[in-house]
């Protein structure tokens, strides 16, 4: 770590969902603009060793990164603002640190002594914040939860050490938190900002900005107080107004001041403007699209958008690359299942059925995969949505009635069956039935070469691809033939060929099914290829209509 790497630690308080991570995410990207190296990092207080067995009804997206980590959901947002692809090393849980501390423990590493939160806890978190940095001008740290949540407590107390042992030129704590407007008063409440501050103050910690979200802006008054009650300067009380598209955020913070007082803060000359031009372009391009176009997302976990974050962020990049403004039908699958898929798909102009575990609802998208093929319309599949598309053309073009997979039925003719081992870079990974479920899965970016020719080799422009992966089960590539005399090729392999990743339809407008998870990588400025080709098609079906 270079002697002027900056640290900026960034808490939540009054509410969760406050949008950390964008507002961390977003910093980021301003401070890029102004020329700087960014690092971004999520500090999770929850006990859970990862999320990867977390519901996404609660948790939302798992982000997975190149290296295989499963993550928070902001990650994902880190690495579509900043372009800076996270690690291992970016994200990190109570549960993982307490195992790491357990571990030390029984090897005898700590010769004895009392194992206690502070230090050994502390001191594990600390070593978290401060590895695997090189050159970075900042690194932004956020601590999930709300300020005043137990587990959150050492958290503070480890980011507190860091700012100390640093020196505070080094350290900045940026703390967010809500200013409720109470209709009844017409006023914007300052109150639970102030107390949320007061109680990082008990730990310690004395805010040096607080960025405040409002629906409306904070009259000069108002902010004077806030700044006078806090004990903060009144430059450093930032408006965060809620806005329209997340895309708009860098922009309107830079606008508030946010990062001159950071600079400020630092001793960092800031005369000059950031360039944040590439936002300007996004903005520009959403608010006047040429068109709008409509695809479905037939997925269950419709219910909780966050679920599907990235997927819904891929759409919107691809829409960005056409100039068009992408509309997601939200479908829940198992209403497919009791009723004809026609009321309910003939209004899109393409079809995307995501990933997802367990079998409720995947008849459903069955059904909606079926109308895609029959009816030509543009159809993308991802991880199961690919599994169920090859399912679907065994079971009603192959003629294989009971074509599945095991992950649901043991007793399937396997065409989708668990993948027992494979390569990766430390060696040869094994699994059985029994395997524990949590990080047992193929994760992370594997490279896939595609066949010339296919629409995924003329959307990449390339033949070799690295994508991410996130599963357990597998196309068998024994069923190659079957599938092609079928009508289905498989356009995508691993590179020793035994694994399948990718199935088209050749005698069809645009249907594509790929086993990684190409929304991952995707940003509004360098949006995944898959998805610009697959808004493309639905444009050009829309054009039809
Ligand atoms: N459940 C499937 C598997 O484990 C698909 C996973 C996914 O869609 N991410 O292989």
């Amino acid at each position: 770590m270079s002697d002027n790497t900056k640290f900026i630690f960034i808490t939540g308080g009054v509410v969760s969902s406050l949008g950390k991570g964008l507002a961390s995410a977003s910093l980021a990207s301003i401070l890029q603009g102004r020329g700087f190296k960014v690092r971004m990092r999520k500090l999770d207080p929850y006990l859970n060793v990862d999320p990867g067995t977390m519901s996404p009804y609660q948790h939302g997206e798992v982000y997975v990164t190149d290296d295989g980590a499963e993550t928070d959901l902001d990650l994902g947002h880190y690495e579509r603002f900043s372009g800076v692809a996270c690690h291992k090393t970016d994200s990190i849980t109570t549960g993982k640190i307490y195992q790491r501390v357990i571990d030390k423990e029984r090897r005898g590493d700590y010769l004895g002594a009392t194992i206690q939160v502070v230090p050994h806890v502390t001191n594990e978190i600390k070593n978290f914040i401060l590895s695997d940095i090189t050159d970075e001008d900042f690194v932004l740290c956020e601590i999930g939860g709300t300020v005043g949540d137990i587990e959150g407590q050492p958290y503070l107390e480890a980011i507190r050490q860091v700012a100390y042992d640093l020196g505070r030129d080094r350290a900045m704590f940026i703390h967010v938190t809500l200013l409720p407007y109470i209709p009844t008063a017409g006023e914007l409440k300052t109150k639970p900002t102030q107390h949320s501050v007061k109680k990082l103050q008990e730990y310690g910690i004395q805010p040096d900005m607080l960025l405040c979200r409002s629906q409306m802006p904070i009259p000069q008054n108002e902010k004077r107080k806030i700044a006078l009650f806090c004990n903060i300067r009144e430059e450093n009380v930032i408006t965060a107004l809620d806005v329209n598209s997340i895309y708009q955020v860098p922009i309107s913070y830079s606008h508030e001041g946010m990062d001159k007082q950071v600079c400020k803060h630092f001793g960092i000359p800031c005369e000059s403007e950031p360039d944040l031009s590439k936002w300007e372009h996004i903005i520009n391009t959403l608010r006047l699209p040429e068109g709008e176009v409509r695809i479905a997302v037939v997925g269950k976990y419709t219910q909780l958008l966050e679920a599907y974050k990235s997927i819904n962020e891929a759409l919107t990049h691809g829409g960005i690359a056409n100039k068009y403004k992408v509309k997601i039908k939200w479908i829940n699958s198992e209403i497919l299942e009791q009723e004809d898929p026609s009321l309910h798909l003939n209004d899109v102009s393409a079809i995307l059925v995501p990933g997802g575990f367990g079998q409720r609802g995947t008849e459903g998208k069955i059904q909606a995969i079926r109308y895609a093929r029959e009816h030509k319309i543009p159809f993308l599949g991802i991880c199961l949505g690919m599994q169920l598309a090859v399912i679907e053309t065994m079971r009603n073009v192959a003629g294989i009635k009971n074509a599945g997979t095991t992950e649901f039925d043991a007793k399937c003719e396997p065409v989708i069956s668990l993948m027992t081992e494979w390569e990766t870079e430390q060696g040869k990974e094994v699994r059985t039935q029994d395997s524990d479920l949590g990080g047992t899965m193929r994760l992370g970016a594997y490279p896939c070469v595609l066949k010339s020719g296919s629409v995924v080799a003329n959307a990449y422009g390339c033949e070799h691809i690295q994508e991410r992966h996130r599963h357990r089960y597998e196309l068998n590539i024994k069923y190659e033939s079957q599938l092609r005399m079928a009508g289905m090729s498989i356009t995508g392999k691993s590179p020793d060929g035994l694994l399948p990743e990718i199935v088209e339809i050749p005698d069809h407008p645009w249907f594509v099914a790929v086993q990684f998870h190409p929304e991952l990588k995707s940003k509004p400025f360098d949006p995944s290829p898959l998805f610009v080709s697959f808004v493309r098609a639905a444009i050009n079906k829309s054009r039809l209509l």
